[in-house]
């Protein structure tokens, strides 16, 4: 089965400053302090980990290493293209990034036409009620137009952080069931 094959590829996409290192982090810290130690053996940008979802194991690769000033670059390319699963994160309190997921969303489809590739739009930083600039409900219709699921998260209050990876192996398993 899935849990025993090669390691789920799941990519982080967005604009700089949106949360996403914060994200890896709390991934990263997962597990018992064992698991974390092999983390640091593929540097800061990658981390594996086994995870447990609906009572089965899955073991995911995150890769952090979106490089936001690397435009239509070599690095971004392979960001894109390397992916089995994407979380597309953008800040609720900065509606450029918003409109960058947007962008990002787009690439994703024109480069991987041919997979129905498993991708959850993440509004982060949703502690930030406040300074918030892009609501629920445009998260949520924009998730609708681009035929994604949609969560919004705080990284800083391990908020709905877990659910989002759990999310996206959940959709990976589906379209593995499905093949
Ligand atoms: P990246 O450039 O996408 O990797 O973003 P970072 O993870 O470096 O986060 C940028 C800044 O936003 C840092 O100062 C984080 O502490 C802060 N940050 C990240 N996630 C949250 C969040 O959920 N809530 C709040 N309030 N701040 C956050």
């Amino acid at each position: 089965t899935g849990g025993s094959s090669r390691p789920y590829r799941v990519v982080l996409l967005g604009a700089s400053g949106v949360g996403k290192t914060a994200i890896a982090s709390i991934f990263a810290g997962a597990a018992d302090s064992m698991d974390s130690d092999e983390c640091e053996l593929y540097g800061d940008e990658v981390c594996e980990q086994t995870i447990t979802v609906d009572g089965e194991k899955a073991t995911v690769t995150l890769v952090d290493n979106w490089d936001s000033e690397d435009e239509g670059g070599s690095s971004q390319d392979q960001c894109i293209q390397t992916g089995d699963a994407y979380l597309l994160v953008y800040s609720i309190t900065d509606r450029s990034s918003f409109l960058k997921a947007s962008e990002l969303r787009i690439s994703l489809r024109q480069h991987r036409p041919a997979h129905h590739t498993p991708i959850i739009l993440v509004g982060n930083k949703c502690d930030l009620v406040r300074r918030r600039e892009v609501s629920v409900n445009e998260g949520r219709a924009c998730a609708a137009v681009f035929d994604c699921k949609f969560i919004e998260t705080s990284a800083a209050m391990q908020h709905n952080v877990w659910p989002a990876f759990h999310g996206i192996v959940q959709q990976l398993r589906l379209r593995r069931d499905t093949k």
